[in-house]
Parts: C-alpha cells; structure tokens; sequence
C-alpha cells in the first residue's frame, strides 16, 4: 500500500533491503543460512507481495551474505527470483558500501552501482572474460521509461503532452546515472519552454553502431544567433521568456559533456514560435 501511495505521485519508491537483512550487528560480513523452504516462505514472503501487487521502481540489494554468498552478487536471488519468477519490471540497485564485486553485481542482475566498490575491476573482467559484453548492457528504453515517468507531473501541471516512441529494442554500455541526467535536462527543457497544450515526443532508435535519442518539442524555440551558445554554461537565451521560467543555464552544458564522455554527439535545430529539436546519437559501445 506504501509504494503504490508513493508511486501514484510519481515518485519512485525504493523498495530494502533484498533480501535476508533481519539483523543489523556485522551487517556487512554476517551470513545468513536458510533453507529454500524458509527463504521462500519466511524471508522473501513480504518482497513477493509488494512485487507483485505494486511492481516498485527501484530495489535496493543488501550487504550481508545468504548461504555464503552477497546478496548484492547473487544472480539466483536477483535475475532468477526477483525478475524470472516474481516478473519484476524496475530497477536493481546496490546499497552503498557493499564489499561486493562489481563484475559479479552486473552478472546478477544489478541496473545500478551506487559509488563504492572496485569499478576498474570490470575492465579486468571483461578483458579476462569472466563478463561478456551483453551483460554490460542497459536496456535503453527502461532508463527512458523511468526519466519520463518521474518527469510526467511537471508535464501535467504544464498540460503538456509527453509521449515516448521506441522503435526497436536497444541495449547499451552507458552510465545510467549520467545518461539518465542529460536526457532529462533535455526532456525538462521541452516541457518548460514551452506552452500549455504543447508535447514534448521522445523517440529512441538503433542501427548497428549508435543508438539515437530524438526530444522534440512544439515550444517557443531558439532564436538562430543564439543556437550556438546555448551549450555554454549558464548560458540562458535572453529574448525567451526564461528570465520568468527557473534554471541555471548549466542543464545542456552537463547534458553535452555527459554525451561526450559516451564518444557521442549532440545536435540542436531550432525555429523561434514553432519548436525546437535535440538528436543525441551514442556509440552502443563505448567502452574499448
Ligand atoms: P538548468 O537546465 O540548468 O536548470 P536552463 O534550462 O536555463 O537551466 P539549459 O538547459 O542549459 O539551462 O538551457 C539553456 C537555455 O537554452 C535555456 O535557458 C533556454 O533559454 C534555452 N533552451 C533550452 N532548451 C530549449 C527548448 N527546448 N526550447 C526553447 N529554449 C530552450
Ligand atoms: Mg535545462
């Protein structure tokens, strides 16, 4: 009941921590050893329940061990429990300061690694073939699904409309908590520079070496001598009616060095009163 209040404000509910953390003494390194019966019955009961009536966003691992192995690393809990069995639809991601592997953390199924651990050690994995490339690999169009949900109330309370189109299915190396934030700056800005009744359309596509990502809007547009400067930071054109709207000029500058760091690269066409468009196109690899 919790996570769908939550959620039906649009804010995501991260549901913790998955699974067996029912003590907190040594929480880091104690292990706990259950029989599958008791596992399933007991300790994953209540997880089960709230997956399936309320399909949280998010899920955060624990640190501590079940039957000798971390529960962050642990693919049959992870991808074979949680995901195959139960059909949950969100996101993994680790707790802090989790001493587990990171290579065995994506192997098992985790969507995000939050900032501690050994991420060097994923090249060595991958170099040593104890990880393949398909593991390495986000699936585009849920990272744009979550953006664009947490971005729908602005949206409504601008009655502007924001549709998602996905051609194929995409998968990619990126770093999700960086792509998430230059797509959402982009997103963000067609619903704000712009006017009520207005859309903002999202479109993702894929040939054999990039993954494009169009955001288009119906807005007040860019004036043409202004196109150029609007990736500098606190850059803000002047003639818009941005002054009013709130913003610090550093959204596009963040979303083109995130582009950037993908070997990507970002375009914006823009024609004042009609709308404005940004094609951002990502290598599908781009870690080498
Ligand atoms: P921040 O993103 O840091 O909160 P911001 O939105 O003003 O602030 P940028 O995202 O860098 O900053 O955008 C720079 C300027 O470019 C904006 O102030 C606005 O004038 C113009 N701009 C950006 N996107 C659009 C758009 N889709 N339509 C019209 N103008 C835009
Ligand atoms: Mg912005």
């Amino acid at each position: 009941a919790m996570v769908k209040g939550i959620q039906s404000q649009h804010v995501a509910a991260t549901v913790k921590h998955f699974a067996c953390n029912n003590k907190e003494t040594n929480r880091k390194n104690s292990d706990s050893r259950i029989s599958e019966r008791a596992l399933r019955e007991i300790y994953l009961k209540g997880f089960e329940i709230c997956v399936k009536q309320a399909q949280p966003w998010v899920l955060m691992t624990s640190y501590n061990l079940v039957n000798g192995q971390r529960a962050s690393e642990h693919k049959e809990l992870l991808d074979g429990i949680l995901r195959g069995e139960w059909g949950y639809q969100g996101v993994i991601t680790t707790d802090w300061w989790t001493k587990g592997e990171h290579y065995k953390e994506i192997k098992a199924g985790n969507d995000i690694k939050m900032g501690t651990g050994y991420p060097e050690r994923v090249l060595l994995a991958l170099e040593k073939g104890l990880l393949s490339r398909e593991e390495l690999q986000a699936c585009a169009r849920r990272v744009l699904e979550l953006i664009l949900k947490r971005l729908r109330p602005i949206a409504q309370k601008q009655h502007v409309e924001l549709v998602l189109e996905s051609f194929r299915p995409v998968t990619a190396e990126v770093d999700e908590v960086k792509l998430t934030l230059a797509i959402s700056n982009l997103v963000e800005n067609g619903i704000k520079y712009n006017s009520q009744n207005g859309w903002v359309h999202v479109s993702l596509n894929a040939d054999h070496q990039f993954f494009y990502v169009k955001v288009e809007d119906n807005g007040m547009g860019i004036p043409e001598e202004s196109l150029d400067r609007i990736f500098e930071r606190f850059y803000r054109v002047d003639k818009s009616h941005s002054k009013e709207i709130g913003g610090t000029g550093l959204g596009l500058a963040i979303t083109r060095s995130v582009v950037l760091m993908h070997r990507g690269a970002i375009k914006a066409f823009s024609t004042e009163g009609e709308g404005t468009i940004f094609n951002v196109r990502i290598p599908l690899n781009y870690i080498i």
